[in-house]
């Protein structure tokens, strides 16, 4: 796989790692390898421990070449050395839970993430002997207390799913090297373009690359990009022991959305700054939380941190009647936004999210971290994925489902 071997600037780099035209053909875009087998030329064996960077493609399970080329343009986006694509955004946070951690071993894992990511951390990780905790990562001296000798990962996501909380990943950081444990961080919300997270010290970055990186809402996938060493360890475990391989093909779809991601991310910050500032300036929302916002509870982390702030708005509109009635007119009424779970795609996606459903299913949250919940969320959230349509007429529609 050829790499760009002189630095380039992020569109440069979007558009042309991890591709280079075929030798077989000349053909410019790169095409779509579906073999899940390889012709040998070498009697060799046939075991994971066998592979090493340079074996040659032997089976898609181990390594595809479509698949390998969506993992060096997600490497070179990311800045790190290496990076294993996967299923789904859920097989990419597995391998990291599976191949890093043990019985007796211990994890930190953020109080707000994803629903997927706080079930397996409450549901599935304890039924293995793997002891976890749960901390708001905003709070440093939380994380802090929470630190065991035997804390062998520290998982956090910023900006969280779907409160839009922010984690200070280089001090964290600094936790987690003191603590001789890893730091994953899931960045789906903020793109490899939202943060330099390997700058700020994250060990393994992962991405749902269902959302922004591939962007247009037709392919699920997940990706964690690190150093070479952590990347086949993981490729071992989760790729080929626990088998779940992204299909070349979506690999290729997801490729050529994330082509164009320093674009689209442009376009979706500047549209979710609009939407955000009318939504602010609406009598019927009660709080708009998006990290370009003045009125960010951590405005300042933001600015510091962030190198774009996404396309993700959480906004709520009052108490749990009044957020169950509107998503019920943005159903009856939405004309380009969908009312559908999922974001980061080229589409406007709005979904509401009840508080204490989700606290009951997902979060589990008591005392302190529960009220931290709810001075950021309230009764409930409407989630909301900026897409890339013109600003005035996602405007025209929410005015429409809040009036
Ligand atoms: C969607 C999402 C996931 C899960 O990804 P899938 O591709 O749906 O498996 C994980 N983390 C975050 C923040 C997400 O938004």
């Amino acid at each position: 796989m050829t790499r760009l071997n002189r630095p380039v600037g992020p569109m440069t780099t979007a558009i042309h790692s991890g591709e280079a035209p075929d030798p077989a053909t000349n053909a410019s875009a790169p095409p779509i390898h579906m073999s899940s087998t390889y012709v040998s030329e070498d009697v060799s064996g046939f075991s994971a421990h066998d592979l090493t960077p340079d074996s040659p493609y032997a089976y898609s399970r181990w390594a595809n070449p479509t698949v390998a080329g969506l993992e060096a343009k997600i490497a070179a986006m990311q800045g790190t050395e290496a990076c294993l694509c996967l299923a789904s955004g859920m097989a990419a946070a597995t391998a990291i839970f599976f191949t890093f951690l043990s019985a007796g071993d211990h994890v930190v894992v953020s109080d707000v993430s994803y629903a997927g990511v706080a079930e397996l951390a409450r549901d599935t990780l304890p039924r293995m002997g793997i002891e976890v905790s749960t901390v708001d990562m905003s709070d440093l001296e939380a994380v802090t207390g929470a630190i065991r000798p035997n804390t062998r990962l520290i998982h956090t996501e910023t900006p969280v799913n779907p409160i839009g909380r922010l984690t200070d990943l280089a001090a964290v950081s600094r936790l987690a090297r003191q603590a001789g444990a890893l730091l994953s961080c899931d960045a789906t919300f903020a793109s490899p373009l939202g943060m330099d997270a390997v700058a700020l010290g994250v060990d393994l970055v992962m991405h749902s690359i269902t959302k922004y990186i591939g962007g247009h809402g037709d392919a699920v996938g997940g990706s964690v990009a690190g150093p070479a060493d952590l990347i086949t360890q993981m490729r071992t475990e989760a790729a080929i022991h626990h088998g779940g391989v992204l299909s070349p093909f979506n690999a290729w779809l997801i490729s050529r959305g994330a082509a164009t991601l320093p674009l689209r991310m442009k376009a979706h910050e500047a549209g979710a700054q609009s939407v955000a500032e009318w939504l602010e300036a609406h009598s019927r929302v009660s709080k708009v939380i998006y990290p370009g916002l003045a009125s960010h509870p951590q405005a300042d982390l933001a600015a510091r941190q962030m190198t774009n702030m996404s396309g993700m708005v959480s906004f709520q509109v009052g108490d749990a009647a009044a957020g169950r009635s509107i998503a019920q007119n943005m159903i009856d009424r939405l004309e380009v936004i969908h009312y559908a779970v999922s974001l980061g795609h080229h589409r406007s996606l709005v979904f509401w999210m009840e508080t204490e459903g989700l606290i009951e299913s997902s979060f589990r949250l008591g005392g302190s971290q529960l009220e931290s919940y709810r001075a950021y969320a309230g009764d409930g959230i409407m989630r909301l994925s900026v897409g890339l349509e013109d600003a005035e007429d996602l405007i025209a529609d929410l005015d429409r489902a809040l009036s």
